[in-house]
């Protein structure tokens, strides 16, 4: 029985690694794809960033032709500050970062970097100047330092230890016999929501770039978690541009400029002090995370005495 059961085993294993390996090719795929999309200009010059001011000038967006998902968008990050956008699922801040990107061009308006209309700059010179941290990262089969050092090829051994620890996630690699060596995935080290977005957290710090978007994952963590991850993104976001997509309030308390986008409009903004004391949608949010929280604690709580 148990010389049919390892060979069955390790088919298992194989399958698996196949479908993990297929399941990250498709992921690469659908961001290449969506990249074929956009053309370069003719003679197309590269980005100049100069300080990082980001401004969305009157922008409208469509996926279809027939539904509008940003109606006339304008705001302006200055350059080294954190702006945030909050807003109902579906409201269009993930677009904003598509956008940003130039995964897809705005159908009226224009974004400007530096006064650079980002239609007529380089693509690779674009992304080369933003640090994108996703809702999901992908991780590829490998290391834990190659997936660290995808952030940038040329990192020393060095540098990418060094990010690790910026990004909080050295402690759990270290735990590992195998450290940095250690294989990621189906197979080696699980990572957990969390941990996932310090590894991507990891090679924004290697990128170093001028400009930082933050697509925050939707899924609640636990206060601990929390903290860890803010931690990081202070330190990562520090004298940057940054543009943070939040679905946790908490984590954009001391956002230099947060806007409440609702059906593609900006229905208010202002800083986290007076959105609070005006009492409108922002206000009404952030008392059901409390509450939300609280009842999340309170849970945890009883848990641990039984
Ligand atoms: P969430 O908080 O749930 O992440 P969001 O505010 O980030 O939501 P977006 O991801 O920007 O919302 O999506 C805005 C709208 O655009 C949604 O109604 C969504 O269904 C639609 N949408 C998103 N991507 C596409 C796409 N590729 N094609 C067509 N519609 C899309």
């Amino acid at each position: 029985m148990i010389q049919l059961y390892q060979p069955l085993n390790f088919m298992g294993m194989v399958y698996r690694e196949i479908k993990q390996a297929i399941i990250d090719i498709e992921k690469m795929f659908n961001v290449l794809s969506r990249k074929a999309e956009i053309q370069d200009i003719p003679g197309a010059l590269p980005l100049i960033v100069t300080s990082g001011n980001v401004r969305f000038d009157n922008v409208y967006f469509a996926y279809e032709p027939d539904r509008p998902i940003l109606k006339g968008l304008s705001f302006e990050v200055p350059a080294g500050k954190t702006f945030a956008i909050v807003g109902p699922s579906g409201a269009g801040k993930s677009t904003i970062s598509r956008l940003l990107f130039r995964l897809y061009d705005v159908s009226s308006g224009r974004i400007l970097i530096d006064g650079q209309d980002i239609r007529n700059v380089a693509q690779n010179s674009l992304r080369a100047s933003i640090g994108m941290v996703p809702q999901d990262t992908v991780l590829f089969n490998d290391t834990i330092r190659y997936n660290i050092r995808y952030g940038r090829w040329d990192a020393t051994d060095a540098e990418v230890e060094e990010a690790a620890g910026l990004a909080q996630i050295d402690g759990l690699i270290q735990m590992s016999p195998k450290g940095y060596e250690t294989q990621v995935g189906e197979r080696g080290l699980k990572l957990s929501g969390g941990e996932k977005q310090r590894v991507a957290i990891a090679r924004t710090i290697l990128k170093a770039p001028s400009i930082l978007v933050l697509d925050e994952a939707t899924s609640a963590l636990d206060s601990h978690t929390e903290r860890e991850i803010q931690d990081a993104l202070e330190r990562v976001s520090r004298n940057r541009t940054s543009l943070v997509i939040a679905h946790r309030l908490s984590t954009i308390v001391t956002a230099d400029e947060i806007i409440v986008l609702d059906q593609g409009r900006i229905a208010e903004r202002g800083t986290h002090v007076q959105l609070l004391a005006s009492g409108g949608l922002y206000a009404s949010m952030w008392n059901r995370q409390r509450e939300a929280q609280e009842a999340r604690e309170k849970l945890a709580r009883i848990a641990d005495e039984n």
